[in-house]
């Protein structure tokens, strides 16, 4: 098949770490496609498996502590969430945290500010897969990526039950049509 995937396709996946966390690192291995995970670092216990997550080659960046609605927050608000998340990622890996996607997307200059303040570079997307709106419907969740990925497409999924139904086919589908994976 002829490669036309210089910039592979990123996957990431939002809201974790969620008790599924592991079964899509099991997908990830298996199929050696890399991922990027935005956690709320509310969610975040020692237990979770976040060793295996660094150790698989995937990165850890920060989906704000609590998942607030940020444009809703003053600045010091927002400084506070980032920061905090941040910081407990951190001590939790040991490694620093250089990725950020904010809550529902939702951002404004304030959010834009902290970032900058914080050294952390926010992520948004290319393609949402709708992932959380389609719980008995894995397959559509699988076509609203497979239909519309291109070389570089950032893909928006969650640390969901659905999601990890969807994953295995998904990965299949992106890669029949000659694409990679990468992380950022
Ligand atoms: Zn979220």
């Amino acid at each position: 098949m002829k490669q036309r995937n210089e910039k592979g396709i990123i996957l990431t996946f939002d809201d974790g770490p969620s008790k599924y966390l592991d079964r899509f690192l099991d997908v990830l291995a298996r199929d050696e496609v890399p991922a990027v995970f935005f956690w709320q670092s509310r969610l975040l216990h020692h237990k979770r498996p976040w060793k295996r997550v660094l150790e698989d080659g995937h990165i850890i960046g920060t989906h704000s502590n609590s998942h607030p609605n940020l444009v809703k927050l003053d600045f010091s608000q927002q400084m506070k969430e980032i920061q905090t998340s941040k910081s407990i990622i951190e001590d939790i890996t040991g490694q620093q945290v250089r990725y950020f996607r904010p809550p529902f997307g939702q951002y404004n200059k304030d959010t834009i500010a902290v970032a900058s303040n914080l050294q952390v570079e926010m992520v948004m997307w290319e393609i949402s897969s709708f992932d959380w709106e389609l719980k008995h419907a894995p397959n559509q969740i699988m076509e609203n990526v497979t239909s519309r990925v291109q070389e570089g497409s950032i893909v928006l999924l969650h640390e969901l039950e659905q999601t990890l139904c969807a994953l295995p086919t998904l990965i299949k589908k992106v890669k029949e049509k000659g694409f990679k994976f990468s992380t950022i």
